[in-house]
């Protein structure tokens, strides 16, 4: 039999390959942060990682863990509702909750498990679940674990959502799904006209803070601190591996009933082995430290308007961001490849996005800015972009 399979998948990748959809890994040899070198023994600025605020390659939180580790050991060895509970882990999900003004948090593996095992536990058929089109893959693998009637709008469009809403009055119970920032464009959902929708159609908001926590908002509590209504949604799900620390985990938080329902029914959790202890305390350590101080929060606001302001005297076309996903636009898919591999080679690390992950003729080469980003970095990031430009006669 193998062998037949064999033939296929062969044939399968080549034909990948041939699309230039082939997805290969580059290596990187130091601790993941702004400076880092590849295996190739190139160094190069880092702007392709969600390291938002920096804290990868942070001491406080590599301490805060080393220390768990000596103190906790290593693993689990349980899923959390057989022996895989520590203080630690409910520590953590109390600062989750604290940073959100929700009222309790459940943990899991990643943020793609807390999107997996959400929708199935509390809806079924009887319900309507109303997603962006942009949603993140979680998402969309979450909601086709659950039975609930699906309605889909355009991304951010509140009159198709409007109209989902009138629909799904057909359902018992409704819940409208967004990512809080969109990955690609780095736009934030419209959460207020969200709220505003959701009130009048007697509908709950799930919200997937992922590239949004840490980020957006005055201190980086996310959407709903951006828009004023903390606290009013009913469901936040999240990563601890993108602005918390990148390491893993991921977290529902929200409205306490709902994850006292998930601890009891969400296949994810009650199926996969819990975070590990170090995970779990330099988590405490993050929030510990983002309990104290914003500064990190507004080291990355003014890199990223500062990288953005510059970026556009240069005369590159840039999407309007509220996050610090920053859209360099291109439209054309070769010339986006062209400009990732060309900046590379001037010690940019960026990455081109092109067809079908982003909208045809739509091109682009997305940076992410980070709080670990100094000036400097910043400015020969622009330099580097400013002369592969003129090169390639983008500007
Ligand atoms: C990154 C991301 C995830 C997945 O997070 P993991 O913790 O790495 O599984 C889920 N949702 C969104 C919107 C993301 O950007």
């Amino acid at each position: 039999m193998y062998n037949d399979f064999k033939e296929f998948l062969t044939t399968e990748l080549t034909n990948i390959e041939s699309a230039g959809l082939y997805k290969k890994e580059r290596v990187i040899v130091t601790p993941q942060k702004a400076d880092i070198k590849v295996s190739t023994g190139q160094e190069v600025l880092n702007f392709c990682a969600n390291n938002y605020l920096g804290l990868s390659n942070s001491q406080v939180l590599a301490d805060a863990a080393k220390k768990a580790l000596d103190e906790r050991g290593f693993g689990m060895s349980s899923v959390r509702f057989i022996c895989g509970t520590q203080d630690l882990h409910l520590e953590l999900e109390k600062r989750i909750a604290e940073f959100f003004g929700t009222e309790d948090t459940i943990l899991y593996a990643s943020a793609f498990d807390a999107n997996g095992g959400v929708f199935e536990p509390l809806l079924n058929e009887e319900d309507a679940i109303i997603s962006d089109s942009l949603n993140h893959a979680s998402i969309i693998d979450g909601v086709r674990l659950c039975k609930a009637q699906r309605y889909r709008y355009s991304n951010a469009n509140m009159e198709e959502l409007e109209n989902s809403l009138k629909l799904a009055q057909a359902q018992r119970f409704r819940l409208i799904v967004t990512d809080g920032v969109f990955s690609m464009d780095g736009n934030v959902a419209p959460i207020d006209k969200i709220y505003e929708l959701a009130r009048r159609y007697n509908a709950m908001i799930m919200i997937d803070e992922s590239h949004s926590a840490g980020v957006v908002g005055r201190t980086g509590r996310g959407t709903t601190e951006l828009y004023n209504l903390r606290g009013e949604v009913e469901i936040i799900t999240g990563t601890l591996g993108k602005a918390f620390g990148g390491a893993i985990g991921g977290f529902t938080t929200g409205k306490k009933e709902i994850i006292a329902m998930l601890r009891q029914r969400s296949r994810p959790y009650l199926f996969s082995n819990s975070i590990p202890p170090m995970v779990a305390a330099a988590g405490i350590a993050m929030f510990d430290m983002m309990s104290k101080t914003n500064h990190l929060q507004d080291k990355l606001h003014s890199n990223t308007e500062y990288f953005t302001k510059k970026m556009q005297m240069a005369g590159f076309d840039i999407k309007p961001t509220q996050s610090a996903i920053c859209a360099v636009m291109l439209y054309d898919a070769k010339l986006s490849q062209q400009m990732a591999s060309r900046l590379l080679e001037e010690g940019i690390y960026v990455v081109g996005f092109y067809y079908p992950v982003v909208p045809k003729d739509q091109a682009r080469i997305r940076v992410q800015i980070s709080a670990g980003h100094e000036p400097a970095h910043l400015d020969k990031c622009v330099e580097a972009f400013t002369k592969v430009g003129k090169e390639l006669g983008v500007i």
